[in-house]
């Protein structure tokens, strides 16, 4: 609508319209209850509806079986980065990480207080720009899990496909923060997958665990109850007062997400919006730049640079003329940055492309 800007922040993030709309719809009385859902015990009825409703809304999403827990948490993705090594490895157990970007290291480093990870590939010497092919590291099989963030905020690197863990329990587990239902993913072949809500499915304070549920059980005694997954799992997520508000506005938008046919069309639009912009970046011959390896390029976070960096400034300037927010890149990367979440729509993405011709043609 006339008063909103396109908001390309890497999250909190844009939400769908018609999501934010339906929310000030309940706000003030959800559905004849009497109450906004801020204000409902959390051992209610009605909270219970709609946390369950939520529940299996994401299993219909993501195809999600019995063999797996949908815990909703709090603490963000950075609690899971030591509730993981936490709840499924000894304190001398090796772990195996796959380094593409800030965050898989940031997990990496959280990890080393609980278990003994070891990076078996890093992209950090060509400034994480790339996936390793997978026959390009060797993995531990005794590790206890391999770990990967599937889609790299900051650097805009995002895997395609996964590869198979050799550990002994075959064990794979992914960051999914800034890619979480974007496209359809194979859960069963993930132990552990885990997201921050603020970016593809709601506001910040969610944070969402999908566990396979013979891992849930073997915590570290020092683990504290917050994040003993066998604790929620046994209390579905109410084991404490959990983030109610957060919880009903991500069940929002799994409904919407559903409405608009799931995921494999909610993929189809993302192709189609990163599609119109790494070909604007790709055709300016050099004026614009992305440094991510074609193949791995994210469907969610657009990384790019100016030839002429001192333009940068004016660039995002001219942009928030235009309505068009929060396009400069990471403070550790600088550059501009494009987040394109399920929520961005495709005129959105069309009004920063028609943005760069112009600027281009009038620095040239
Ligand atoms: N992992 C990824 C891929 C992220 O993008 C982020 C947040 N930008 C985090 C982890 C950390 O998430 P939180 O701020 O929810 O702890």
């Amino acid at each position: 609508s006339q008063d909103r800007v396109f908001n390309f922040a890497a999250g909190p993030a844009t939400l769908p319209e018609n999501v934010l709309k339906k929310a000030e719809s309940e706000l003030y009385n959800w559905r004849g209850s009497g109450m906004s859902v801020m204000e409902m015990s959390h051992r209610g009825k009605e909270f219970v509806s709609i946390i369950e409703k939520a529940e299996s809304d994401l299993r219909s999403l993501l195809n999600i079986s019995s063999d797996y827990h949908v815990l909703f948490l709090q603490g963000g993705a950075t609690t899971q980065f030591a509730a993981i090594p936490l709840n499924l490895c000894k304190i001398d157990d090796s772990v195996d990480f796959i380094v593409t970007g800030s965050w898989g290291d940031k997990a990496f480093k959280e990890a080393q207080k609980y278990c003994k990870p070891n990076v078996i590939w890093s992209g950090k010497s060509e400034k994480y720009t790339k996936v390793p092919s997978f026959d390009s590291f060797e993995q531990n099989p005794n590790a206890k899990f391999l770990h990967i963030c599937a889609n790299e905020t900051i650097q805009g690197v995002e895997f395609k496909n996964y590869p198979t863990p050799s550990n002994k329990d075959g064990i794979l587990i992914a960051d999914m923060s800034s890619n979480f239902c974007s496209k359809p993913v194979d859960v069963s072949k993930f132990g552990l997958i885990y997201a921050g809500a603020q970016k593809n499915v709601g506001p910040s304070g969610v944070t969402i665990v999908i566990i396979r549920k013979d891992l849930i059980g073997n915590a570290q005694d020092i683990t504290p109850v917050m994040l003993d997954y066998k604790i929620h799992a046994d209390n579905k997520s109410l084991y404490n007062t959990p983030p109610c508000y957060g919880i009903y506005m991500c069940g929002l938008v799994f409904e919407d997400l559903l409405n608009q046919g799931g995921l494999e069309q909610v993929e189809k639009n993302n192709i189609k919006k990163a599609e119109l912009l790494y070909n604007a970046i790709d055709s300016s011959n050099g004026f614009y730049r992305c440094p991510v390896e074609k193949s791995v390029r994210s469907l969610m976070n657009v990384p790019f640079t100016l030839e002429k960096s001192e333009l940068e400034a004016d660039f995002i300037k001219e942009a928030a003329k235009e309505k068009m927010v929060q396009l400069k890149g990471h403070r550790s990367v600088g550059g501009m940055r494009a987040s394109i979440y399920n929520a961005m729509p495709y005129a959105g993405v069309e009004k920063l492309v028609a943005l760069m011709k112009d600027f281009q043609v009038n620095h040239r």
